[in-house]
């Protein structure tokens, strides 16, 4: 991995109010003197105007969950992107697995908001990853190519600078099984190719590329040390303070 460790905690629909503020106090604390990593976290809709007070003036970036891919309108209990960006939001996670699977979220509505998020100025994080099926069927790679394609319809290469994917394997994520990281080294190689043949070489190169599912410190190391593996995107181990620092710390070792 060349570029600097790009590591975001997602904390779903954890932490209260109370413990979202002392973690994000913590992690400004601890990272003050190192800004050698790209460090987010996405708490709750609720939370992101006191967390991204608590991280003003840090290096630290605060991502919505979600958003809704309408700027206004009448969505009871939706967010927008213009909502999030108001509140400080720098960033914003697109098509997470608990979004598609749960929630029925679609690629068409997932690549609308997509755009609406760049055209709000809020970076998207776009998930991909295949289920267990799936990847069973010999499917994997169908599945992401289709999502990344069908996701970024319509983005042009001087977008792409603004955005980074996610490769989450759902078979993987919140359930303890990680890839091993040759395994997810190749899904990453292989979005690379897809970004490179669409976008060119140097989109393909700088696009980070984050792993996620079951990431913790213990593997924090292997992963990052695949050529293509750019960074993690964190559930679990990113709400307790101590094991996402450890990822951090980890991280930083691996750049030297
Ligand atoms: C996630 O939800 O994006 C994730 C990777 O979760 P976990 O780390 O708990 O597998």
């Amino acid at each position: 991995m060349e570029k600097k460790p790009f590591i975001m905690g997602n904390w779903k629909m954890h932490l209260t109010l109370k413990e979202g503020v002392e973690f994000a106090q913590s992690l400004r604390d601890h990272l003050s003197e190192k800004n050698t990593v790209l460090c987010g976290i996405c708490p709750s809709f609720v939370f992101l105007k006191d967390i991204c007070s608590v991280v003003e003036g840090s290096d630290i970036f605060v991502a919505a969950q979600n958003i809704h891919s309408d700027e206004s309108g009448p969505y009871t209990g939706e967010v927008s992107a213009v909502m999030v960006r108001e509140v400080g939001c720098t960033h914003v996670l697109i098509g997470h697995s608990e979004r598609r699977h749960i929630f029925g979220e679609t690629d068409t509505f997932i690549n609308a908001k997509i755009k609406t998020a760049l055209s709000n100025n809020l970076k998207p994080i776009l998930c991909v990853g295949e289920k267990l099926d799936e990847r069973e069927d010999g499917r994997t790679k169908y599945v992401v190519k289709n999502q990344i394609k069908d996701g970024l319809q319509g983005i042009r290469a001087d977008q792409m600078g603004d955005l980074s994917i996610a490769y989450e394997p759902v078979w993987a994520i919140g359930t303890g099984k990680t890839a091993l990281p040759e395994q997810a080294n190749e899904v990453h190689s292989f979005i690379r190719k897809i970004l490179a043949d669409e976008y060119g070489e140097h989109v393909a190169n700088t696009t980070y590329i984050q792993y996620g599912g079951s990431a913790k410190p213990e593997n924090t190391e292997e992963l990052l040390a695949q050529p293509d593996i750019d960074g993690l995107l964190v559930g679990g181990a990113s709400i307790k303070l101590e094991s996402f620092l450890k990822i951090i710390e980890t991280s930083l070792s691996v750049i030297g």
